[in-house]
């Protein structure tokens, strides 16, 4: 952990981590309702002549509705969507994802939370997801960690992850520099946007992916489960605060 620490430190110039809050990702950190994300996408790709399989859905996790429609349209037919394909295309997932059994709260995410709660730290949601059902059931499924000025979802940026503008908008937010907080993400292109805000990034590998592609994307530690990451907390917590 300690070389994590550092590595980061020299990689972005900064001297020393003084962590004010953590930025939680939320589909496949808070909520595991990845699968249910990876079915619905593959129903509306199937209706409407589009390829994509489920490793992709779970690579290109983290992506707007709009970007993940566009990706496949470029592809198959060598063009972006229009307006009203991206509404129409999005809506359709919503509304079968919204059919879906509730996801269940990632093992080991309250937690998570109580520890980081416990250390006094800001708690922050930053996610590419813009639907709503899965943002109420934040407030119903973690009561007392929430609020609604410290939620960025895709309905507040222009650019979503891949992209650093969730996580800059955060550290906004909040009021802080990139060496006062600390993400926690799970998929390769959340990390690539947490890793390019300049925030030491935690990945926790919830989904059927390899580690690697994890770090690949300049993850600082990966963790194989948000239970996992519970359990090394103050660890990782004393380690940021030797330093
Ligand atoms: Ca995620």
């Amino acid at each position: 952990m300690k070389q994590a620490i550092n590595t980061y430190l020299q990689k972005n110039g900064f001297e020393a981590l003084r962590l004010k809050a953590v930025f939680f990702d939320m589909d496949g950190v808070l909520f595991d309702s990845m699968p249910n994300h990876a079915k619905t996408w593959a129903v509306v790709a199937r209706e409407y002549g589009l390829d994509l399989s489920p490793e992709e859905v779970y690579m290109n996790e983290g992506r707007t509705g709009e970007s993940t429609i566009n990706m496949l349209t470029q592809r198959q037919w060598g063009r972006a969507a229009t307006a009203r394909e991206v509404e129409e295309l999005y809506a359709r997932k919503c509304a079968l994802f919204n059919q879906c059994e509730e996801a269940p709260p990632m093992p080991g995410a309250a937690e998570v939370l109580r520890c980081v709660k416990q250390a006094g730290l800001g708690i922050y949601v930053v996610t590419g997801s813009g639907q709503l059902s899965l943002l109420n059931r934040l407030q119903t499924n973690y009561p007392g960690y929430f609020s609604p000025d410290r939620l960025i979802s895709s309905r507040d940026v222009r650019h979503g992850k891949p992209h650093p503008e969730p996580y800059l908008m955060a550290l906004d937010r909040a009021g802080l520099q990139p060496w006062e907080a600390l993400v926690v993400e799970n998929a390769p292109l959340g990390v690539r946007s947490a890793v390019a805000a300049r925030i030491f990034t935690v990945a926790v590998n919830t989904g059927p992916l390899q580690p690697q592609t994890l770090t690949d994307e300049g993850a600082h530690l990966v963790f194989p489960s948000m239970k996992a990451l519970a359990e090394q907390w103050e660890q990782l917590l004393a380690a940021l605060e030797a330093q």
